[in-house]
């Protein structure tokens, strides 16, 4: 079973390693595919180029066994599609292989709005993570196809993800951590320090970058 997590990561943060370490281990996955989007469909455009936030990852995750960044939504051109990358990954292992496509809970929430999104079930697991803010309660205000799946589709044992390749949502909560890019890069442009959010690796190349001025 592998985990595939995606996101802008302009830049990446603690927020985002620790509940995918969390979750790693919960699910006892075989790998998890860090993969930054090139061009992000459902937002402005990332700060940092796609070559910097590669950077800023590689050092996130250095020594960290089953961590591995993927590379494939910054070279492809175009808009960075989800269910794009999972249509490749499934070419590529096989149809299979469990996949769990890790998301926070305010990513789930967006998801009736991603490119042909009834498809990405069919290609993957939902592991839902809890978010500071977005509460599993809010899917019933977001109602509709998600709250429908969410019902029909939930398991409460992670071994059930093993069961079957695609269509299984499983809803973990992990270690809290209200820290986002939005806010890194506030703080770096207000001239505040945002050691500690952030590996120090990270941090020491967004300096040597000049990155979020
Ligand atoms: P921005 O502030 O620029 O929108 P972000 O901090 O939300 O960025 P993204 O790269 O957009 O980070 O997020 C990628 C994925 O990581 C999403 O699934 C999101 O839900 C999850 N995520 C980001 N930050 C956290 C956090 N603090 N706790 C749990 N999940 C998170």
């Amino acid at each position: 079973m592998i985990g595939i997590f995606g996101g802008t990561f302009d830049p990446v943060h603690t927020g985002h390693l620790r509940p995918a370490l969390e979750l790693f281990e919960i699910l006892q996955l075989e790998e998890l595919r860090l993969i930054p989007a090139g061009t992000p469909p459902h937002r402005r455009p990332p700060r940092a180029s796609a070559a910097q936030r590669l950077a800023m990852l590689r050092r996130a995750i250095a020594g960290q066994a089953g961590f591995q960044l993927d590379e494939r939504e910054t070279r492809r051109s175009g808009p960075s599609y989800m269910v794009d990358t999972l249509c490749e990954l499934r070419a590529e292992l096989g149809e299979q292989l469990p996949f769990c496509l890790l998301l926070g809970m305010d990513a789930f929430l967006g998801l009736s709005s991603w490119h042909r999104w009834e498809e990405i079930p069919r290609l993957a697991h939902l592991v839902v993570s809890h978010r500071p803010g977005w509460l599993p309660e809010h899917l019933d205000d977001h109602g509709g196809p998600l709250a429908e799946l969410a019902d029909s589709c939930l398991v409460s044992d992670p071994r059930d993800l093993n069961s079957a390749p695609a269509g299984l949502i499983f809803m973990q909560p992990v270690t809290q951590l209200d820290i986002s890019s939005t806010r890194i890069r506030a703080l770096i442009r207000g001239g505040r320090n945002p050691r500690y959010l952030l590996p120090d690796t990270v941090w020491n190349y967004i300096q040597e970058q000049q990155l979020y001025r």
